[in-house]
């Protein structure tokens, strides 16, 4: 830092615990106190230009005035009011407009504030649409080796046992069965083997379509998607699709699930639902797994209710956000984003140690043969004005789709000096 830290910074870095770090050897962060377009404005004046869209929410850059205006309006209406019991305009409209975005089926929305949170609806829903179908046993998941789903503790589970940050915590949860992904015909017959012997145990499969976030940025073939259908459909199981990472354009499709043309059960969704503006999830269920719960029986219903579920300005967001997408220019933006990330990325393949550059669709990732030093490689991405965290073995970049092309050269240029490729 070129000035001294702020005072809040000295003050509340002695109270503050940190996300994913080791407190005593971690690099001090950098304090932001503004945000705008693609831009972090950091408490010494710099700006750095934002490569991950702050956990790949901000997917319309920061402070839109869109976004901005009607949480503004919101919070002077009515900031929130409890879900159980009362209805909201902000609420009730999203609602209807995810459904008629989604594909086919998927009609049915539950709200929540956080991915995790989704993801263990989800589950949950699951769980209890086999039993209210009078099916018992179907306690456990198949999930898949890369897959990242969340750090609550059920979450926690179906991710990638190994690679996952949550290997510490193996024998404390129960075990669910992590297998590889179907990515050819004997992947898929390998799988069918798998459930013809423990199928019957298996309430839903949980995959994040096309790519693995977190696990590493692994991208697999829409057909990997059709694959897991087909098994869920022979085996009476049902397919949830994690879409809080890949939801919102961020592959290049609205939602990664339509580069397959197939659906599944319950999806997942939250990061950029808000444009980055506030915390929101859903979990949204087919019409078919709605139906179980649809009943007489009051014991058939879902119990559930996060306090905050539905809150109206997080609603207000995610419409306004909405609307951005519906204006429809966010698909060139997202060919523009993945061009300059490959053309800009490309360089990198040459060096030593890497194994991969590849890109999907507003997402750009150089893989290392061996986890990279993320502490000292964001410091240099900073000192050449970029905003870049690497995780594990790879350097990626999922800017906002509406970064400018010299912002997204800033990006680029970055990798390529800190790596050494110019
Ligand atoms: C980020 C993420 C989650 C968890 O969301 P949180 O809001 O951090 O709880 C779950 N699944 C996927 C695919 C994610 O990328």
């Amino acid at each position: 830092m070129a000035l001294e830290d702020p005072d809040w910074l000295t003050a509340g870095a002695r109270h503050v615990w940190r996300p994913y770090c080791q407190m005593k050897t971690a690099m001090p962060p950098l304090p932001v106190v503004a945000t705008h377009g693609s831009r972090l404005v950091l408490a010494d004046g710099r700006e750095l230009v934002d490569g991950l869209a702050s956990w790949w929410t901000a997917c319309h850059g920061y402070n839109h005035p869109h976004i901005a205006a009607a949480v503004r309006q919101q919070l002077e209406r009515m900031p929130h009011v409890m879900f159980g019991g009362l209805a909201h305009e902000p609420a009730y409209r999203l609602a209807a407009r995810l459904a008629a975005l989604l594909p086919g089926a998927l009609d049915h929305v539950f709200f929540a504030e956080s991915g995790s949170v989704a993801v263990e609806i989800a589950m949950k829903m699951a769980l209890q649409f086999h039993i209210n179908e009078g099916r018992r046993g179907r306690t456990r998941f198949l999930a898949f080796r890369g897959g990242y789903h969340g750090d609550t503790l059920a979450t926690m589970t179906v991710c990638d046992p190994e690679e996952g940050m949550h290997a510490l915590f193996s024998g404390v949860m129960p075990a669910q069965v992590i297998a590889g992904l179907p990515r050819d015909a004997a992947g898929e017959a390998a799988l069918d083997a798998l459930l013809i012997r423990e199928g019957e145990t298996i309430a839903a499969i949980l995959v994040e379509p096309l790519i693995q976030g977190a696990g590493g940025m692994l991208i697999h073939d829409p057909e990997v998607l059709r694959r897991l259908r087909r098994l869920a459909d022979r085996h009476g199981v049902l397919l949830i699709f994690d879409e809080i990472f890949t939801g919102f354009g961020r592959t290049g499709e609205l939602f990664a699930m339509q580069a397959a043309g197939i659906e599944p059960d319950i999806v997942t969704l939250s990061k950029a639902l808000t444009g980055g503006t506030l915390p929101l999830s859903a979990a949204v269920a087919s019409r078919r797994v709605f139906q179980v719960f649809w009943s007489d029986d009051p014991e058939a219903a879902l119990m559930h209710g996060p306090t905050y579920m539905g809150n109206p300005l997080a609603c207000a967001a995610a419409n306004a956000c909405l609307d951005l997408f519906e204006a429809g220019t966010w698909r060139a933006d997202v060919a523009r984003v993945s061009a300059a990330l490959a053309r800009g990325l490309e360089p990198c393949r040459a060096l030593a140690g890497v194994v991969d550059v590849r890109v999907l669709g507003a997402i750009g990732v150089v893989e290392f043969d061996a986890p990279v030093a993320v502490g000292a490689l964001c410091a240099r991405f900073a000192a050449e004005g970029a905003w870049i965290r690497p995780m594990g073995k790879v350097v990626y970049l999922t800017p906002a789709l509406t970064t400018p092309d010299a912002d997204l050269a800033v990006l680029t240029g970055a990798v390529r000096r800190v790596l050494g490729a110019d």
